[in-house]
């Protein structure tokens, strides 16, 4: 099942309950009410599904691709850690001249570890040096943002690549105004806490 279609079922579900809480008043019965955990946890699920549609529509990919101006890929060579940080690192300074990017550490087989970012220049990722995304690392990709453009390619990134080592995933990260994925979520989840209000 697509899920858009997991989305319309979960939406289905919650009018359902709504449609069954009248009837009953209706009918003079009484009827157990959804509590707010109950709630929230649909809400949730929810969003989840607004999240995995929005990241497989090509216009979110496009808005992606067109909120980067610049990719540049970085290969870390194999052998002790000390001697690859530093072999990475020399090739990144030379590499890498704006201040403001992005950058995405991949593992092997195309497993996205970590999507961070950078206000200060290439000297940002020293800080990686011990760290065991480095560890996992065989590839850093940079990517330089349009003008502005930092915290929504941040924020995007991590919606579509889905990376093994960042903690906040969702709309809760500061910069969720400037996301279109985040933006969406948001409204929907406000709209629906508004529709399927819990009183008391
Ligand atoms: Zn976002």
């Amino acid at each position: 099942m697509s899920y858009k279609k997991e989305f319309e079922k979960g939406l289905d579900k919650l009018w359902k309950y709504r449609r069954d809480n009248f009837l009953a008043i209706v009918g003079g019965q009484h009827r157990k009410k959804m509590s707010r955990k109950e709630r929230e946890k649909e809400i949730k699920n929810l969003s989840n599904l607004v999240v995995e549609t929005m990241i497989r529509d090509k216009k979110i990919r496009q808005e992606f691709n067109q909120t980067t101006k610049k990719i540049k890929r970085l290969k870390i060579s194999k052998g002790n850690l000390q001697k690859r940080f530093n072999k990475f690192f020399q090739k990144a300074i030379k590499k890498i001249h704006n201040r403001k990017f992005i950058y995405i550490f991949w593992g092997k087989e195309k497993k996205c570890l970590y999507v961070g970012e950078s206000r200060r220049g290439i000297r940002r990722l020293r800080g990686y040096r011990r760290s065991i995304i480095f560890k996992e690392a065989r590839k850093v990709e940079i990517r330089v943002p349009v003008p502005k453009g930092l915290a929504k390619l941040e924020c995007m990134a991590i919606h579509i690549l889905k990376p093994k080592y960042n903690e906040i995933k969702g709309p809760k990260r500061k910069y969720a105004r400037k996301c279109p994925i985040c933006k969406n979520t948001n409204r929907i989840r406000k709209e629906l806490r508004n529709v399927f209000a819990i009183k008391g």
